[in-house]
């Protein structure tokens, strides 16, 4: 099937862009729906409720802390060192707008202040770590540093005096120090996600890291509009949480798979590489196959003639055993060894040699056609397995001597008109019946061949 056509991938691509910046911004609606709609006045103050939620948010925020930092162990990503001190920063934070709950009418700015101070803290860390995004990752030794670590908390703790000091002193009651704080962390959160987007960061892990930063840019902006406990600022905490939930999210996929945001981990991707590496696969395994057959033929064959050698020729013949005593029809071998072949090799040299040895299996292959089954077994010895009874097999050998003595065999410039071979065959089950006694034999029928003047077929 053809891929999609340029026109469609840009559309679809387009449409799934579209859908993803709507999700993200269904807060605004939700916004704009109690703006317009809602009386602000209407309130639910719920103290345990308040409590109870801030309580899980911390939990929550710790547990992700440590899902995070344990991300960043493995992967050393300075991003993720610096979402690490984001979501502590935040846990640690706003902790204490929970714990605070029961100020809320006799300082309310101590109940109130730390929701924008974690949320100015946390989006300030989560900036920072954007702009590390793509570095390098921290090397081992410094990813275990201790202190490091401690000193961050240190400032977390101070940053809960400061606010304690500030909400207990005149400027707590002027309204520029909440909005500052808030929309602060407004503008930082709305920087973040304007930096993604211009430098096009596209890996889905940093698309839910832009998708939640924009919640808690949104989620400050209904701070803003909100007051303590009516409905706007209900809705900021909820929509606070769905980012929060979100990259939480995030961290624990990363966990799960790379233990980082930035570095693979794009299905696109994913899908590439997998049909890049099930390509190599099958390449490296045709060429295992191929690998597999040339040591097969390695390991079976002599590499002079091409014939079995003699391994090969013991497993056929234990094969045809086999089949023999199964009630299948009976088979015999032949004993070849080539007459005077010192004499040839002296006369005319090692390479003369070899040629005729070459053409002698060639001989023995057309012969026996159309089965296979010579084997070279010593220097000029060879065996023949022929699925026939010893009459057939006497004839075969006896036309395969006669063609050999007739044959002239050349080699470069010389003829020889002068090979011969001597043969001696065997019938197994009638002249023996195990394969040591078949092949013992069949040379003994070749030793006589030789002893009555070679260039003949002896075969009882
Ligand atoms: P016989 O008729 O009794 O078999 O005499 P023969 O000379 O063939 O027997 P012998 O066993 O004395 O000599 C075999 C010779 O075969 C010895 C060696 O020079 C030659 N030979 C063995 N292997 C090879 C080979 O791979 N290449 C060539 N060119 N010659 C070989
Ligand atoms: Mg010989
Ligand atoms: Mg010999």
């Amino acid at each position: 099937m053809d891929g999609p056509t340029r026109a469609i991938r840009l559309t679809t691509q387009t449409y799934a862009r579209l859908l993803l910046a709507g999700a993200a911004l269904v807060p605004v609606y939700l916004i704009a729906y109690l703006f317009f709609f809602q009386d602000p006045t209407l309130k639910f103050e719920n103290h345990s409720f308040h409590i109870i939620a801030i309580s899980l948010a911390t939990l929550a925020g710790l547990f992700v802390t440590y899902v995070t930092w344990r991300c960043y162990q493995s992967s050393g990503e300075p991003l993720l060192r610096w979402l690490t001190l984001g979501l502590l920063g935040f846990a640690l934070i706003y902790a204490l707008h929970g714990a605070f709950t029961g100020y809320a009418h006799d300082n309310i700015w101590l109940f109130i202040l730390y929701g924008p101070a974690s949320r100015l803290v946390m989006a300030t860390l989560l900036l920072v770590g954007l702009l590390s995004y793509d570095r390098a990752p921290d090397v081992v030794a410094r990813r275990m540093q201790l202190f490091p670590w401690l000193m961050w908390i240190g400032l977390f703790l101070l940053v809960n005096v400061a606010v304690a000091l500030a909400a207990n002193s005149p400027i707590a009651g002027n309204p520029v120090l909440r909005l500052t704080m808030e929309g602060g962390a407004l503008a930082i959160s709305v920087l973040n996600v304007t930096l993604m987007l211009v430098r096009r960061i596209r890996s889905p892990l940093m698309v839910i890291f832009a998708v939640s930063v924009t919640s808690f840019a949104l989620s400050s902006l209904a701070f803003i509009l909100g007051r303590p406990w009516n409905h706007m600022w209900w809705l900021a905490h909820a929509i606070f949480a769905g980012g929060f939930f979100l990259l939480s999210y995030g961290v624990v996929k990363a966990f799960l798979t790379s233990r980082s945001f930035s570095t693979i981990y794009s299905q696109e991707e994913m899908m590439a590489r997998l049909a890049e590496a099930t390509a190599r696969t099958e390449t490296a395994l045709r060429e295992l196959q191929h690998t597999n057959q040339t040591l097969e033929r390695l390991a079976t064959t002599d590499p002079l003639t091409g014939a079995d050698n003699r391994r090969r020729f013991m497993e056929r013949v234990e094969s045809e055993i086999h089949r023999v005593k199964r009630g299948g029809a009976p088979f015999s071998v032949l004993a070849l060894d080539l007459d005077n072949f010192k004499v040839i090799n002296d006369r005319y040299g090692h390479q003369v040699g070899d040629d005729i040895l070459k053409a002698f299996v060639r001989k023995c292959v057309a012969a026996i056609r159309p089965y296979d089954g010579v084997a070279r077994v010593g220097g000029e010895e060879f065996m023949i397995l022929l699925p026939h009874a010893l009459e057939a097999a006497s004839s075969i050998a006896e036309r395969l001597r006669s063609v050999v003595a007739s044959t002239t065999f050349e080699s470069g410039h010389q003829q020889l008109n002068d090979v011969s071979v001597s043969i001696g065959a065997a019938q197994f089950g009638r002249d023996a019946d195990t394969i040591d006694d078949i092949l013992r034999v069949a040379d003994e029928r070749l030793y006589r061949a030789k002893h009555q003047g070679r260039n003949r077929v002896v075969a009882a």
